[in-house]
Parts: C-alpha cells; structure tokens; sequence
C-alpha cells in the first residue's frame, strides 16, 4: 500500500506524469484529454513555458517572504492587476493558498466588517442549499452539500440554507423565469426577518455553481434582487467565484453576466491554473475603510500569505491570459461545446438537463426525462461515466450522491482555455 493516505483508500491510482497542453499522461504511457481541467484548475492547460519560466525567475530571487515583515513585487503586481480587473469598489485584494481559506477570510472579514462598524450582533451567515464554498469546518458550515457535511454537522452553529436557483427542478409549472427567480430570491428577505437583520452579516452564493448541482447559473433577476434586499437589511454579500471565476464562464468574473456587484468575491481555481495553489479574496473600499477606522488590521491571515512564489505563477497567468486573448476562447469554445452537447445528448433517454455557462457545461442524469425522477443512488451514472470516460483517455469531473434531498447526479466538462474545436 502506498504512503499516501489518498482520498479512497480502496483504490488504487493512476500515477500522473507529465502534463502538455490540454493532456495528461501517466506513469503506463497512457494519455488523456483533461476534460475538467482537474477540478476546473488547469485553465491554461499543462507546462506553459511563460509560467514555468516566472516561477524559475522568482524561484531563483525570492520564494518566501512572511507577510509578517514585508510586501513583494509579485503580490503587489498580481493585485494591481486584479483591482484593475475588478467591477465597482472591489479594490483591495488578499492572496492564500486554496478556495476554503478564502472563503473563510470572507466569512472572517465580513463579520469584522460589522464588529468595526459598531453592530457586534451580526453573525449569522445565510447561505444556499445546494452550494459547495470548501471543505474547512467554516466553510462546510455554509454549505449545503450533505455528503460532505453530514458526519459533521453536530459540531455546526446552526445554519441557515435557503433556496438554491435551479430552476430545471424547482420552478413550478406555469410560472415564468422572472418570477420563479423574484420567489427564490425573496427567500432571502424572509430569512433575514425571521433571523432579525441586526443578527445577519452576510450571505454568501456562487454564481454559477459548481461541486453540487453541476453548473447551474441564476440571472440577473435573481442576482438584482438578492443585492437588493442585501443593501436594504445591511448584510454584505460574498460571491464565491472559485469554480466559476477567472474566465471559466466567458467573461474574467462569473458575476458580471448576471450585473450584480459583490462586497467580497473570493476566486481561486483559474487564478494560478493550478502551476501554484493560489486563491484571492476581493475586499470592496467600503468594507476596507470600515476596518481600517476600526480596529485598523484585518483579524484574519495565514503563513503562506500573499506568497511571492504563488503571486508570480498568478500573475504569468493572467498575463497570458489576457494577451492570448483566452476568455474569448472560453466563450467561443464554450458555445461550441454546448453545441455538440446538444447534438449529442440532446435527446438522450437518460440526459436530463444540459447546462451551464462558457467552458462549465453539466450534463444531468435522470431515470426519465420527462418526469425528471433520478436514479436511486446505487444506480447513479456519474461516477462509473468517470472511471469509463477515463479508460477512453477523458477526464470529466463527478459529483452526485445526496445533495439537499435532490440525488445529484452530473458530470461536468470543464476544459482548460486554451482548446480549439477539434480538439
Ligand atoms: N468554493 C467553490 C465554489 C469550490 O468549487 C471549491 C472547490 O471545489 C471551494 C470553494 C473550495 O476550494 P478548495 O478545495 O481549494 O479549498
């Protein structure tokens, strides 16, 4: 048995290699088509050479530096390009190592937020059912994934989850897309008054939402109305961009398709592409001006803080990114997969729901398309379509198993950028 303790300790796993453009290779020669990227990371494929080389050169001048002591110029640059990026007030920037850590800096911040503004009983989080923002104890708290909460739900505060957008199984016959998307939204208005709003901080959502329902994106109806009630009660809004952000979906943030401006946007995945763990959070003028009147430092922060070594690998990517012109790919790419998806799975028996946005397309699994009933989980497609898609050289990302009583069920395709339309 390996020394590893790998994520399922009744398989045995392929060993990855090398990695080129959009494939991966394993140690038996064989090679496959990273279909999602990983889990939605390698946006810029494998063994880019302008990345490889940025990591070489701040390697060889600086690879740590303690957030402690000192700022650094790959951190400073990666953020100046971000804020630059960045809708409204969004301005400031924070880097850490990995989605949950960032979503829990928002968590973190956003309560701080209100501690330095002077309403101390605002804790409480409102977040959606059917979301996924990691898998730290705070962050599952916040999530609604049961297959990954339950066996810790009894340390949990209580949460509170209202609706998720998923209209292809919760919107009622006869109802119209606006309004189906005015009634979810408006479950945030009643949470928040059932709570009380001098005890709600924040509600946190992904824009298109990833690891649980497979790529289901809301509207601008929706997303208005949520800023709405957000600014009317007082509560901050967290937008968790990890999967869905740095141009996965056809535009550099997720969030701006569906108009709506966050107070704090988290992003990791496409931000480094995986060539070093690398994730941001977003911080708005409004809230950093807040926490520099009140206490003057922001009470959150880890050791591998804004690290030089991530921050250069971050950077080169975005620059390459951005002078390939890559998210205009992602949104032709992205229209041209869906395409061949419909073709394809259009009609299929067991094909439910074929969706999602630029290079984030989700096929799901039903037992009948016109009754839309899933399969019992024993049954479920997603994982043995994986393991079978990866004896053809594909990889796709799974998910299913329980999520909030639905029985997800989905494969997402998630390629990196940089894929033509032939491959
Ligand atoms: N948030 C979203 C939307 C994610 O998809 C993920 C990971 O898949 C996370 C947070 C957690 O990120 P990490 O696994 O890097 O901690």
């Amino acid at each position: 048995m390996s020394f590893v303790a790998h994520r399922s300790l009744k398989e045995t796993y392929r060993k990855a290699v090398r990695g080129e453009g959009i494939y991966v290779f394993d140690a038996d020669g064989n090679k496959y088509l990273d279909g999602s990227s990983g889990a939605g990371v390698s946006c810029l494929g494998h063994s880019n050479e302008r990345v490889i080389s940025a990591i070489k050169e701040q390697a060889e001048k600086l690879c740590f530096a303690s957030s402690v002591f000192y700022t650094n110029d790959p951190t400073e640059e990666l953020a100046a390009v971000l804020a630059k990026g960045a809708p409204g007030d969004l301005k400031y920037a924070t880097f850490g190592c990995g989605g949950s850590e960032q979503v829990e800096g928002a968590l973190k911040i956003a309560r701080q937020y209100h501690v330095d503004r002077g309403e101390p009983s605002r804790t409480i989080m409102i977040a959606r059912r059917q979301s996924y923002h990691g898998m730290t104890l705070g962050t599952l708290n916040v999530g609604g994934h049961i297959g990954r909460r339950q066996l810790y739900t009894p340390m949990f505060a209580p949460t509170h989850l209202i609706a998720p957008h998923y209209a292809y199984r919760e919107r009622r016959e006869g109802e119209t897309a606006a309004a189906y998307s005015l009634r979810v939204a408006n479950e945030l208005e009643t949470k928040i008054l059932e709570l009380g709003q001098e005890n709600v901080a924040a509600f946190i959502a992904e824009p298109v939402v990833g690891a649980t329902n497979g790529c289901v994106a809301a509207d601008d109806v929706y997303f208005k109305r949520i800023r709405e009630i957000c600014d009317q009660y007082g509560v901050l809004l967290i937008l968790d961009e990890v999967f869905c952000g740095m141009g996965r979906t056809g535009t550099r943030h997720a969030c701006e398709q569906d108009s709506v401006l966050p107070d704090l946007l988290v992003m990791a995945k496409g931000l480094g592409g995986g060539y070093q763990p690398i994730s941001a959070l977003l911080i708005s003028e409004k809230i950093i001006n807040a926490v520099k009147d009140g206490r003057g430092y922001i009470a959150n922060g880890h050791t591998y803080m804004n690290h030089p070594l991530n921050c250069a690998a971050g950077l080169a990517v975005q620059q390459e990114i951005a002078d390939r012109d890559l998210i205009a790919n992602v949104a032709k790419q992205g229209a041209y997969l869906r395409a061949r998806l419909e073709e394809s799975f259009g009609q299929h028996a067991h094909v439910g729901d074929i969706r999602g946005r630029g290079l984030m397309q989700a096929l799901e699994f039903v037992v009948d398309r016109e009754t839309k009933e899933p399969f019992p989980p024993e049954k479920q497609l997603w994982a043995k379509l994986q393991k079978t898609a990866m004896t053809h050289g594909l990889m796709c990302y799974p998910n299913g198993g329980t999520i909030d009583g639905i029985k997800g069920d989905h494969v997402i395709l998630a390629p990196p950028y940089i894929i033509s339309e032939a491959q």
